[in-house]
């Protein structure tokens, strides 16, 4: 094999790869896999860093891989918030992240989505680089397959990756779900939009943002602990990433067992008031539907249910949902429209 020359670098030999996605897209087993590749069929190296779990499930969650020459130095493993390649698995995830942020110059932004480029790219505010858009949720669906892997299958595209060797790897390490694997592979090239755009003097660069600041022995509390008012994620607006699906509630049924608070994934999503749920938070509330599993029958039926099961005519969460956010933006000094303005940021330093 020809020998393979990363398509960017920085300072250090990095080429610097982002995925920001929603806990549950499977952007981490996607990332793993591109780094399997790198390393093992490619001979790069490279440093790893991915926030999963299953408590991301529903919430934005980023993987950073960063890829180099074997034999570059490697000082530390953390997350990129300079990426070469941005790979952003939602296009509502742009704004909302501020994805614009930090990106090296001349970079290759691939979106999933159903917009032109151009709408990419104004949504990006990007004044030079590549955009590839293609639809992969679209993809995922016609081949039976997942959205990490168009997404992968564009990765590997933009990063030059022989075909045939991803394609062998991705059949070898998921046998049973091949067939649909390389199906939704080979939709990409044929659905894939890629635009280069040329150099927009009115636009620049913007600087990236670390929301929480730098952590050090400086600034830090005694013992370790970690100072909640400065890096506590109160105010996160996790109900974009829960893509607005809030359970249903209906006060009427709920028996006040508190199994769905020992389950909540996003403590403030149930608000809980007289030894009864009152209601959901949408501030709070990221969609992950766990209390909705654990939510037990009554004879009243069930006080939570996922929004596309609830019955005709039974009572909304909106409205206690307004209700719970003016309420828990008035104890806390804030104003509710306050509250929505604040919005979430991912990467790190
Ligand atoms: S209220 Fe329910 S859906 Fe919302 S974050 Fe908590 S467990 Fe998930
Ligand atoms: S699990 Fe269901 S019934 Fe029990 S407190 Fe929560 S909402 Fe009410």
């Amino acid at each position: 094999m020809e020998r393979y020359t990363l398509p960017y670098r920085d300072e250090r030999g990095f080429c610097n790869i982002f995925l920001s996605a929603i806990g549950g897209d499977g952007a981490n087993t996607a990332a793993k896999m591109l780094f399997l590749i790198a390393v093992e069929e490619m001979g790069l190296d490279g440093a790893y860093d991915a926030k999963y779990g299953s408590e991301k499930t529903g919430t934005p969650t980023d993987v950073s891989v960063r890829l180099c020459e074997c034999g570059t130095k490697i000082r530390e493993s953390g997350p990129t918030n300079r990426p070469h390649i941005l790979c952003v698995f939602h296009d509502d995830l742009i704004e909302v992240l501020e994805l614009y942020r930090g990106l090296h110059e001349n970079p290759t932004v691939i979106v999933n989505t159903t917009k032109p480029p151009s709408e990419v790219r104004r949504m990006l505010r990007l004044p030079e680089g590549t955009i590839c858009t293609l639809d992969a949720s679209g993809i995922a669906d016609r081949a039976k397959s997942r959205i990490n892997i168009p997404m992968l299958a564009a990765l590997c595209r933009v990063l030059k990756f022989p075909e045939d060797v991803v394609k062998r790897k991705i059949a070898g390490q998921w046998p049973r779900s091949a067939e649909a694997n390389l199906a939704a592979f080979d939709l990409v090239a044929a659905a894939t939009g890629t635009q280069r755009v040329e150099r927009d003097p009115f636009l620049d660069y913007l600087p990236p943002v670390s929301p929480r600041g730098q952590i050090g022995y400086l600034n830090m509390l005694n013992g370790g602990a970690i100072d909640a008012t400065t890096h506590s994620t109160y105010g996160r607006r996790n109900q974009v990433a829960g893509r607005g699906f809030v359970p249903e509630f209906d006060p009427e049924a709920c028996n006040g067992c508190a199994i769905c608070l020992t389950v909540c994934s996003d403590p403030g999503g149930l608000v809980w008031l007289k030894g009864k749920v009152a209601g959901l938070d949408r501030a709070f509330c990221k969609g992950c539907m766990r209390c909705v599993e654990v939510c037990p029958e009554t004879k009243k039926g069930r006080a939570l249910r996922r929004p596309d099961q609830a019955r005709h005519g039974e009572r909304s969460s909106a409205l206690e949902t307004d209700r719970a956010v003016s309420r828990s933006a008035g104890e806390n000094g804030m104003s509710p429209e306050m509250l929505a303005e604040r919005l979430p940021r991912s990467g790190g330093a």
